[in-house]
């Protein structure tokens, strides 16, 4: 969709070149999620795990919805945040960094449900889950913002996915390029000349 007719700041105009998710959609599409979610493991006590920083503004509208009274959710859930970095320019570099922001030893015996930007290769998720199971995790679910539709070598579970897209690099609603576009509201595809002005920016 044309970025004209949609709220994007000043800061990013000429950058994108089009928009792929309006916001509205994403509200809606993780107001349904969580129902999915609800029903199939909402009845347990569930440990939430937001991995940063991409998945900031997915992770906070799907426990806003998971925590909606209309679930009548008979326990309440906890939250904790780790930090995966995999990505350098548009690529994915191979080699996955995991750095507990909470102590992930507090998730010992517990249900959690890890909450994920996006799922290119499958090498950061793959490596997440492998040291959660080696932390002592009772049980790993995830919830997926976006999945590429691409030939994946490595074996990842994907127990909830918001949205499905072709093999495009992305920025927006917490996504980044650089840095640059985690608050952006939508979820864009870049322009050229995007590329070009933030490639060497620290
Ligand atoms: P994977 O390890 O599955 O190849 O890559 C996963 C990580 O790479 C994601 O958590 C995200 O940080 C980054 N990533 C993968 N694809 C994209 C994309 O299209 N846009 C952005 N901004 N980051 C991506
Ligand atoms: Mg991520
Ligand atoms: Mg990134």
């Amino acid at each position: 969709m044309p970025t004209e007719a949609f709220d994007i700041p000043r800061s990013y105009t000429g950058d994108l070149s089009a928009v792929v998710i309006p916001e509205g959609m994403i509200k809606d599409r993780v107001r349904r999620l969580a129902h999915d979610i609800h029903s199939s493991i909402g009845s347990q006590p569930l440990a939430l795990l937001c991995v940063l920083k991409g998945s900031y503004k997915f992770f906070t509208a799907l426990v806003d919805e998971l925590t909606s009274a209309r679930f009548d959710c008979p326990h309440p859930m906890t939250v904790d945040f780790i930090r995966c970095r995999s990505y350098e320019d548009t690529q994915s570099t191979g080699s996955v960094e995991i750095i507990g922001l909470s102590n992930l030893t507090e998730l010992e015996g517990k249900n959690v449900l890890v909450v994920d930007d996006i799922v290119d290769t499958g090498r950061t998720l793959s490596r997440l889950l492998h040291k959660l199971k080696e932390s002592g995790v009772k049980k790993c679910w995830t919830a997926l913002l976006v999945s590429k539709r691409v030939p994946r070598t490595i074996d990842v579970t994907e127990d909830f996915v918001a949205f499905q897209i072709p093999d495009k690099f992305i920025v927006g609603y917490g996504l980044d390029y650089n840095q640059r576009f985690r608050d952006l509201r939508h979820i864009c595809v870049m322009s050229n000349s995007g590329i070009e002005k933030y490639k060497n920016l620290e």
